[in-house]
């Protein structure tokens, strides 16, 4: 065999089990049909994203966040060509650095996109139509999704746009309609609506965020009104007309009733991702697959020997960081290690502004699994820093197992959420008690510092408030 593992798409899950495996001694090749490294998350995804989202947060800021700090500056003028050209280099910027990694360990990477043949060989067809076979002892799936359509809806990435064109826009649209209040609308809604434009979301269910904690969607709800944001919550979206350079969506109500027209001159569906596994040769080989998600065991192997699937293929939320973790993980078991992902413990960010922030379980699963919890709250209009930075929206939850004190799950609103989740999933990891995070140490004056009161509200012994 030419290789030990070939591993088909270089996205987060992809290029981290190549890098993992290659520092166990392995030979590994990767084939991905982009002509630029990272996936997804690196080129269209994540950080192209939270460029935007930075850049559009400091435009914002400096028109209206800076002069209560007594930083008088004067109305910000957007360089919309300056803000992409950040935003594409930042792309490039990580782009080279995974095609750096692959040279430092030694990973030969093919450009051209991969089927697999039969166990062991993966035929890559090039742009140019030349075909070239590769052998190896495995194969990882790592193909990842692509955005789901809104049936009878016709993208064309400039004026109905998927999160693809959304990302590139030429000019900042007056109106913009987004269907969808997951993650990626709201983000690009965010960005779009700090640069000027007015944002509708229809959402089909009578909340946003679906499957994050419902008092915390309520919450985003409520701050992002206050942004701007203008929900329609309950609706579907019917049909969407080009009209010349606009757009007109035809909303209902999803129990049914009166249809009514909105227009906009961009829309942007963001109704999900699916998984992508076209031309990949599975339905041949025999790989079993369930609406489109690649079936796989406990160790992340399909029902075909030697063939693994990781990331966006798989079950589990799809998450740049849950894909690099089962890279790390199958790449460890393929050299007969213990290779694991702890799933209670996968924390997921909403980068708007206040950021959300969760992990583990919300107080929705726990009721409806029937587990007795306790609660722990503390807003961050009592943390000193937040106060200090004019942060003060949002809040911190503590969910404890009500017998064992053992933390269940942690949801943060509020600046650098993100950042702070951190703490709440090195504890879970460990199997931490509120006790524990409760009589850590935690610098003062910090935003963390309402992590730790959260914990000590567990058992109703908070100090600030
Ligand atoms: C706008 C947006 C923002 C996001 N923000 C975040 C975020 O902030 N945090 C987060 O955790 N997640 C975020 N995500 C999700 C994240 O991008 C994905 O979960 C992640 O990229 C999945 O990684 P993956 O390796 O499974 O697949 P992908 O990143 O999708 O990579 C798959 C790769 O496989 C290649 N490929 C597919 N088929 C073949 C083939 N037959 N042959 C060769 N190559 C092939 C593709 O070209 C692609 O490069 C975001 C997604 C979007 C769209």
């Amino acid at each position: 065999m030419a290789y030990d593992l070939i591993v088909i798409g270089a996205g987060p899950g992809g290029y981290v089990c190549a890098i993992r495996a290659a520092q166990l001694g392995m030979k590994v090749v990767v084939v991905e049909k982009s002509k630029t490294l990272g996936g997804t998350c690196l080129n269209i995804g994540c950080i192209p994203s939270k460029a935007l989202l930075h850049a559009s947060e400091a435009f914002e800021e400096a028109g209206h966040a800076m002069a209560p700090l007594g930083v008088v500056v004067g109305p910000p003028e957007l360089d919309l060509a300056a803000m992409m050209k950040h935003k594409d280099d930042t792309v490039a910027a990580n782009v080279n650095g995974v095609a750096f990694l692959f040279k430092k360990n030694k990973i030969e990477s093919v450009t051209g996109e991969g089927r697999i043949a039969a166990p062991g060989k993966v035929v890559v067809k090039a742009e140019d139509g030349g075909e070239r076979t590769l052998e190896a002892k495995a194969i990882v799936i790592a193909t990842g999704s692509d955005v789901a359509r809104l049936p009878g809806v016709e993208i064309d990435e400039t004026t109905v746009v998927s999160s693809t064109g959304a990302l590139s826009l030429a000019r900042v649209p007056k109106k913009l309609i987004v269907v969808g209040a997951g993650v990626i609308g709201l983000e690009l809604g965010s960005v779009w609506r700090r640069l000027g434009a007015e944002v509708t979301v229809v959402e089909f269910l009578d909340r946003i965020l679906p499957g994050m904690d419902s008092e915390v969607g309520k919450q985003v709800q409520r701050l992002l009104e206050k942004q701007g944001f203008d929900f329609r919550l309950a609706h579907k979206v019917s049909k969407v007309e080009k009209t010349g350079s606009a757009v007109k969506a035809t909303i209902e109500p999803a129990a049914g009733g009166e249809e009514k027209a909105l227009e906009a001159d961009v829309i942007l569906v963001a109704i999900g991702r699916r998984p992508y596994i076209e031309r990949l040769g599975l339905e041949a080989l025999g790989v079993a697959t369930e609406r489109g998600i690649v079936m796989v065991d406990d160790h992340f192997a399909t029902n075909v020997p030697g063939v693994y699937a990781i990331g966006d293929v798989i079950r589990g939320p799809m998450l740049a960081h849950k894909a690099q973790e089962e890279g790390v993980a199958v790449a460890e078991i393929l050299a007969g290690q213990a290779g694991h992902v702890n799933y209670a413990a996968v924390p997921s960010v909403v980068y708007t502004s206040p950021e959300i922030a969760s992990v583990g379980k919300s107080e929705d699963d726990l009721k409806a699994a029937g587990v007795a919890y306790k609660v722990g709250k503390f807003p961050f209009t009592a943390n000193g820093r937040a106060r200090a930075m004019r942060h003060t929206d949002g809040f911190v939850k503590i969910l404890a197992d009500a017998a064992t004190d053992r933390v269940l799950g942690a949801h943060i609103v509020g600046f650098g959420a993100g950042e702070l989740i951190a703490e709440a999933t090195v504890l879970m990891e460990f199997g931490g008690s509120a006790e524990d995070l409760g009589r850590t140490c935690h610098a003062h004056p910090t935003m963390s510092e309402a992590v730790k009161e959260a914990a000590l509200g567990v058992d109703k012994r908070a100090i600030h408030i």
